[in-house]
């Protein structure tokens, strides 16, 4: 069996007998530690000065750690620069907080041609070169260009635009091409895929053909390869154990007590545009306006963790969603009831599993999300018995799958606002209808098939 290198920006060592935080890490540790590997990337680490020549690497068994820090100056211009300034933003279509600058872009094209310079002695002829996400898309073409002809894939974990949006990008063409240097490149939704295959098409001057296990085979810029959707998933068996054993957590029995008898709904998000939380506050309001009979018999948990911190955007959003939250608490609060309970802080995932499990609404309204685990997860959390209702942004890749959830626009504040109504007042057998067929979906495209999916593709590389 071939050996798997995994490659990503950051790199998440997990210790023995410890769960992996998110589905990419778990995903990759357990294709890791089935094939034996590497797991290369960003230590999370910024040092002063230059970015340091030498990774530092640690043995767990047949699986290798290797990861680089990095230089001030390079954390800033590809990190906070061209990754999330620039392209975290226009892959989930929002051209105005795009910020476009050339010294970003060549720190970008730095720090992945200095990833590929030390990835590239580490290889071997027969390994498997796995490339996550919009950190690192040219990394593949410069292991090329430094004469590695391994297998190599790349996986993009957010959504990809359409080429009108994409061509905002001043290296659009180059940033494509480098796509094409991969054997496979996986998206998460069919929606994805098109949109690659659109500017494949009518503005690479490529050609496409329909693979018969899936997919499309793309001959473009002097390469073949299978461009294809392959949908994340969670750990779902697991998941269901988890939030079985964790109903009755210490913090779970918290929660309950704290509620004195008030339905539940939750938000789990990173503090993060795309996630459409000011949007979701709104709704609540409209939602506590138009329905006043719901006033103190709900309790909207939002529970939303800081990240980016050192970008602008990120900072305005907490600032406005802490004024949005304290008005609709001034406005509807009681003596003995606060409306929405907003949490900047993060929990572990057997908390989490607790808290999705009583919550009568899973409230998931990304403006525009690459999948959404948070919404699968909080389908795999409910009891069968008396399962809770997913109200689900249609811009989130997962709602491509979960059918049955409630499917709304986020855009409309009010269409968001008769969601949580329904959701409420839902009879149980519409309930376990809707969650029957939506955790069959997640127990048949779980993370497990994801990872199988996606290397027995790249194992069949070299498409012709
Ligand atoms: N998450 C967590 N603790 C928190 C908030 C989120 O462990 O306090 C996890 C969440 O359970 C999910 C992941 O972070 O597994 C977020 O993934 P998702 O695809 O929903 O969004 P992303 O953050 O990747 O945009």
């Amino acid at each position: 069996m071939s050996r798997l290198v995994v490659v990503s920006n950051r790199v998440a060592p997990v210790e023995e007998g410890k769960q992996a935080a998110g589905g990419l890490a778990v995903a990759v540790l357990a294709a890791l530690k089935r094939t034996g590997g590497i797991w290369f990337g960003w230590s999370g680490t910024v040092v002063d000065g230059d970015t340091p020549q030498t990774p530092a690497s640690a043995v767990h068994g047949r699986l290798t750690y290797t990861m680089l820090d990095l230089g001030r100056r390079d954390f800033e211009e590809y990190y906070n620069g061209f990754a999330n300034q620039t392209l975290w933003p226009l892959f989930h279509f929002r051209p105005g907080l795009t910020s476009i600058s050339r010294r970003n872009r060549a720190g970008y094209e730095r720090v992945n041609g200095f990833f590929a310079a030390v990835l590239a002695p580490m290889l071997k002829p027969d390994d498997m070169v796995w490339v996550h996400d919009y950190h690192l898309i040219p990394c593949g073409r410069k292991l090329r260009a430094l004469g590695c002809r391994q297998r190599m894939g790349f996986f993009l974990h957010t959504p990809f635009p359409a080429p009108e949006v994409l061509k905002i990008l001043p290296n659009h063409r180059d940033l494509v091409e480098d796509l094409c240097a991969y054997d496979v490149v996986g998206f998460h939704t069919a929606a994805d895929l098109r949109c690659f295959v659109n500017y494949v098409l009518l503005d690479a001057g490529g050609m496409v053909d329909p693979h018969p296990d899936g997919g499309v085979v793309v001959r473009a810029f002097g390469r073949t390869l299978l461009a294809r959707a392959f949908p994340i998933s969670i750990d779902t068996a697991a998941l269901e154990r988890t939030a079985e054993t964790n109903a009755r957590s210490r913090h779970a029995e918290r929660l309950r007590e704290s509620l004195v008898g008030r339905r539940l709904i939750i938000g789990v998000d990173r503090l993060d545009y795309s996630k459409g939380l000011p949007q979701r506050f709104e709704a609540f309001e409209a939602f506590l306006e138009s329905y006043p009979e719901h006033r103190n018999r709900v309790s909207f948990l939002q529970i939303a963790p800081p990240t980016r911190e050192e970008v602008p955007e990120y900072i305005t959003l907490r600032r406005e969603l802490s004024e949005k939250a304290g008005r609709v608490n001034g406005r509807f609060a009681e003596f003995d009831w606060v409306p929405i309970r907003y949490l900047n802080k993060s929990f572990g995932q057997r908390v989490l599993a607790g808290f999705h499990r009583q919550a009568a609404v899973g409230l998931v309204t990304p403006m525009r999300d690459g999948m959404n685990l948070v919404a699968k997860e909080y389908v795999a959390c409910q009891n069968p018995q008396d399962p809770g209702v997913l109200v689900l942004s249609e811009f989130a890749g997962a709602a491509q799958e979960l059918t049955e959830a409630l499917i709304v626009n986020p855009y409309e504040v009010e269409g968001v606002a008769d969601a949580l109504q329904r959701a409420l007042t839902m009879p149980v057998e519409e309930r376990r209808e809707r969650h029957a067929a939506l955790i069959a979906t997640l127990r048949r495209n779980d993370i497990g098939a994801w990872r199988e999916t996606y290397v027995r593709a790249l194992t069949k590389a070299p498409y012709q």
